[in-house]
């Protein structure tokens, strides 16, 4: 399992900002767009959103591999590097199957018309993508994915809830439905964008009283911007509660 990236949708440092945070020599301050890559030693490399920052991020931690895309919703984040999947379908000599909700596919199909249009002129090289657009729980090789609905200010987007492990990136609140789908999580990535409230963002406190409430092992947060510096906020945070950080890996229970 290894987190790819950890920033809010302007990445930190952020362009043309000073601050503690964006001027920081710590690697850990260093937040690329939010994003996980799902791996075991057997089993497929399933990738968790496709952002604008996949190329460095590939390169940066050594991906050679992506069996599937999962998203969790359109926003420009979250989608803006499908086309860097070409290398992928070079590589592996097949196209990559992509699951995503309703809107999401709707979204991805008019973003990038290259590649799904019929009209689009054809011969250039494009991503070589099949979508699928997510019903309840589904299988990736090894890998079961439990899609997990998550309030993302007035929009519903999904997390995913994977053996141990939840990530619920992207979200205001969880949907009182969605509770039970959490039972028993052992590690959970969540969105903590800063202290101030947010509407489409969970807030530290926020985040910190759904820790209390599912209990897990350990709980990382991503989806940061630069209000958060990483040293200073996790010496303060409890116990088994930390801030995530680009190129953090650690294993997890399928
Ligand atoms: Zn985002
Ligand atoms: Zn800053
Ligand atoms: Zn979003």
């Amino acid at each position: 399992m290894l987190v790819l990236g950890t920033g809010t949708s302007h990445g930190v440092p952020m362009i043309g900002c000073e601050c503690g945070t964006c001027r920081s020599t710590d690697p850990r301050d260093k937040r690329s767009r939010a994003s996980i890559l799902i791996q075991t030693h057997d089993g497929p490399a399933v990738l968790v959103d496709t952002t604008p920052d996949l190329r460095m991020q590939a390169l940066a931690h050594g991906v050679k591999r992506v069996d599937a895309i999962v998203y969790t919703h359109s926003h420009a984040d979250h989608v803006m590097g499908l086309d860097e999947v070409r290398r992928f379908n070079v590589m592996q000599k097949s196209a990559i199957p992509c699951y995503g909700d309703e809107q999401t596919l709707e979204d991805l199909k008019r973003i990038y018309s290259y590649i799904f249009s019929p009209d689009a002129p054809r011969g250039a090289g494009i991503p070589q993508v099949v979508l699928s657009r997510i019903v309840g729980e589904f299988c990736i090789g090894a890998a079961t994915l439990m899609p997990v609905p998550l309030h993302h200010g007035g929009r519903q987007i999904l997390g995913y809830r994977v053996g141990s492990l939840a990530y619920l990136t992207d979200c205001s609140a969880i949907p009182d439905t969605s509770w039970p789908l959490l039972n028993g999580v052992r590690i959970l990535i969540l969105d903590a964008l800063r202290e101030r409230p947010h509407p489409t963002h969970m807030s530290l406190q926020q985040a910190l009283d759904v820790v209390e409430r599912l209990r897990p092992e350990r709980a990382f947060f991503t989806h940061m911007c630069h209000d958060l510096p990483h040293a200073a906020t996790c010496a303060r945070l409890p116990a088994g509660v930390e801030l995530a950080y680009d190129g953090l890996a650690f294993e997890i229970d399928l």
